[in-house]
């Protein structure tokens, strides 16, 4: 099983994608915290990140996809992934389409995780306070949010018309989005296999 999770920054993505990527038995690939090791340990693409993380802004695409191709390609191999993080825009997505097709491991099923916006500034300032991330300021927020408005929303549409997407309601207590996701997932899981 491939697949991905679309959601705003403090919708919940991380949470549920490591639930799901154990439900299925694959293995969890997280954009942001691959980029927070490489920033962490100092290698040159955490060198060439930094300063766009810091500021809440998007990495250039060229970066991510050279840290995503191995282990992605990997994951394929082990059984499926789920990404989280990744693809942030349309670009992302077609650029990955390209590499993907033909290694058998394009992404099957998009997640769409909604949660309503001053949720996610709550949940974000929240996080900050309790992880000490230099990106979860209410400044930094407020700007990844919008990035997410203007960069990432438009994906919604770009794999409504192209793959399967999966809708759920984030709001809701972490336990209740993680079980409708999965009853959600199984039933496309059995279609895949059909
Ligand atoms: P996240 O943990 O997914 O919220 O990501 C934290 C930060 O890492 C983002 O604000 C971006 O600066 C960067 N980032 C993560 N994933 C991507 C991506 N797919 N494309 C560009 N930048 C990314």
């Amino acid at each position: 099983m491939r697949l991905l999770l679309i959601g705003a920054p403090g919708a919940g993505k991380g949470t549920q994608a490591t639930r799901i990527a154990e439900h299925f038995g694959v293995a969890h690939i997280s954009s942001g915290d691959l980029l927070r090791h490489h920033v962490a340990r100092g290698t040159s693409i955490g060198r060439r990140a930094k300063d766009y993380m810091d500021r809440g802004d998007l990495v250039p695409d060229a970066l991510v996809m050279d840290m995503l191709r191995k282990p992605v390609i990997k994951a394929t191999k082990a059984g499926g992934y789920v990404l989280d993080g990744f693809p942030r825009t349309v670009e992302q997505a077609q650029a990955a389409y390209r590499v993907a097709k033909g290694l058998g491991a394009s992404v099957q099923v998009a997640v769409l995780l909604e949660v309503d916006s001053a949720t996610l500034v709550a949940r974000l300032v929240a996080r900050g306070e309790e992880a000490g991330r230099s990106d979860d300021t209410q400044e930094v927020i407020e700007h990844r949010i919008a990035v997410y408005e203007e960069r990432t929303q438009p994906l919604i549409d770009y794999y409504r018309q192209r793959e399967r997407l999966v809708t759920v309601n984030g709001d809701r207590p972490v336990d209740e989005v993680t079980w409708s996701v999965i009853v959600q997932l199984e039933r496309v899981r059995r279609l895949l296999t059909d």
